[in-house]
């Protein structure tokens, strides 16, 4: 085979009309097919179980999005069972050809993306714009897997060997075992896509568990998967719960590796209860665990204001905070702090809140739970900071918060330590910028930042002490792209891998050294 290099997927244009009535059709056609129950995949077989996970709009909580079958322990270790069987053949099946199931996937999911997006819009609860980057950047995964993985088996090129005489040496990738992969619900289709064909591509199998407030989104990619002709028992989908059959397939001794991206709470204990040897177990698991963050901006007098503050809007309440890359915090030096506060806060009060399908700047945040707690730190943020934008629930059939911005908060404040993952934005004061910069560095995460300034060497300064595994300058914090953006943390924001970049794919696999006398 021989693949084109990689591109990214380009966004829609959203403003031209015959956009606008594609998505809009999408949404109809989603729309008719809303309220629909769904099994499990498990091997070739499909199992509609009696206890389900009711997906609901988190926009509109009266409207069901599907009825999903729910895995117990029992079904997760048949799963594991089928997983296992499938490695023996799966791991046969060249690197070439695997790839080619991606870019299968890859090339009907095109075909079908506003489906796609509009499935998370009803779902998740995006705008149309960040549904359909989420969409793009799954074709994206796939596409850059596939032709991660030919790389990869190409002899000699991914690591040249040095050359002796009388030996023919070699280095060959091969594929783990069975993986479980559990991805979070806020790219509920981009991570899943990711994380999964990383490990199918590699030669391994999976059992994967969705996240359970965006289920159905994760069955039409596995769907997707079965209709492009994956062989069955490579994906086997057991959604579920986190604490019942996470913790148990966690735990299994067959489990080889565990390709984990959530919170940081979910993701030490995934590491904690790994790192036990069941009996029978003779391996040592692997973790990947891509975890939370507490990203900020820094703007120092230099800097652009206008645009430090679309950055910082943008990168606080696109999608509702609902990022890991989300830009919580904003540190600005004492000479434009109150210009920049007040340019922060307008642009805010401006954002209109409403239905996703109706395509406004700010939706509704994903379930009771995740909104219960934003409120709850909007509260602990009235006793930080200054309120100067939103504070409050919004109204609507959903889960609508107002975006919220507070100033003259303390570094040490819990708003500015703790993950919230929603519309809340911390702003705080630094005499200069070299304390934003330490203040930006105060924190036990490490997954993105901005640095806004015009002065060369504080930018120098900045892209070498800011230590975060993804840093920008002069734009925004969110929006990594794959192939351009390789993504994760450092420190608590996980175990730095780099979703969607050249070492990624090594994490699946294992190197095996032969060596033959010639
Ligand atoms: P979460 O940790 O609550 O859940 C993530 C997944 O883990 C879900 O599928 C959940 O069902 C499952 N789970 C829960 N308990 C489990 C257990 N005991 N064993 C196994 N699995 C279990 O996170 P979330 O709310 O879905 O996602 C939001 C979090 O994800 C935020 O902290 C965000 O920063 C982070 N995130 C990180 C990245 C990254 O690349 N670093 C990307 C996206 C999201």
């Amino acid at each position: 085979t021989t693949v084109g290099p990689f591109k990214n997927e380009p966004f829609t244009d959203f403003t031209k009309e015959e956009n606008k009535q594609a998505m809009q059709a999408a949404i109809a056609k989603v729309k008719q097919e809303l309220g629909r129950d769904y099994p499990l995949h498990i091997g070739a077989e499909k199992i509609v179980t009696d206890a389900k996970i009711v997906s609901i709009n988190p926009g509109n909580t009266g409207e069901v999005i599907g009825n999903m079958s729910k895995a117990t322990q029992q079904l997760a270790e048949q799963a594991m069972q089928e997983a296992l069987k499938t490695f023996e053949t799966w791991k046969k099946v060249p690197a070439t050809e695997r790839a080619e199931y991606l870019l299968k996937a890859a090339e009907l999911m095109r075909r079908r993306k506003h489906e796609f997006s509009a499935w998370m819009v009803l779902e998740a609860g995006k705008n149309w714009a960040e549904a359909d980057a989420d969409t793009a950047e799954a074709i994206d995964f796939m596409e850059f897997y596939a032709r991660e993985m030919i790389r990869l088996s190409e002899t000699n090129v991914h690591q040249p060997l040095t050359k002796i005489a009388g030996e023919d040496n070699r280095l060959t990738y091969i594929p783990l075992g069975v993986g479980v992969v559990i991805p979070p619900w806020n790219f509920p289709l981009a991570i899943c896509v990711g994380m999964t064909t990383a490990a199918v591509v590699s030669g391994n199998t999976v059992v994967l568990k969705p996240a359970s407030t965006t289920p159905v989104i994760a069955y039409q990619f596995v769907a997707l998967m079965e209709e492009i002709g994956l062989p069955a028992g490579v994906i086997n989908f057991v959604p579920g719960s986190g604490a019942e059959i996470g913790d148990y397939l966690t735990a299994h001794p067959k489990t080889r590796f565990i390709s984990f991206t959530g919170s940081k709470e979910v993701g030490l204990r995934i590491n904690r209860l790994a790192a036990e040897t069941a009996p029978g177990q003779i391996w040592i698991k692997r973790v990947v665990a891509e975890m939370g963050g507490k990203d900020g901006i820094v703007v120092d007098e230099t800097a652009d204001l206008d645009a430090a503050a679309a950055a910082i809007v943008a990168s606080a309440f696109g999608f509702q905070g609902q990022k890991c890359s989300a830009g919580s915090r904003a540190i600005v030096v004492e000479p434009v702090y109150d210009e920049l506060v007040s340019k922060v806060a307008a642009l805010t009060q401006k954002l209109e809140i409403g239905l996703p399908e109706h395509n406004y700047a700010v939706g509704p945040v994903i379930d009771k739970n995740s909104y219960d707690k934003i409120l709850e730190y909007i509260e602990i943020g009235k006793g930080e900071g200054r309120l100067v934008a939103g504070g409050a629930k919004a109204g609507g059939d959903g889960y609508y918060i107002q975006p919220t911005v507070f100033a003259d908060v303390d570094g040490k404040a819990r708003i500015m330590q703790e993950e919230i993952f929603g519309p809340v934005l911390a702003m705080a004061k630094a005499k200069d910028w070299r304390e934003a910069i330490a203040m930006y560095n105060d924190t036990e995460f490490g997954l993105t930042g901005s640095f806004f300034s015009s002065d060369e060497d504080r930018i120098a300064a900045a892209l070498e002490e800011m230590h975060c595994g993804n840093l920008y300058v002069n734009r925004k914090c969110t929006g990594a792209l794959v192939g351009v953006h390789p993504f994760g943390g450092f420190n608590m924001s996980g175990t730095d891998s780099k979703a969607g970049g050249h070492d990624y794919l090594l994490l699946f696999t294992q190197a095996k050294a032969t060596s033959r006398k010639v």
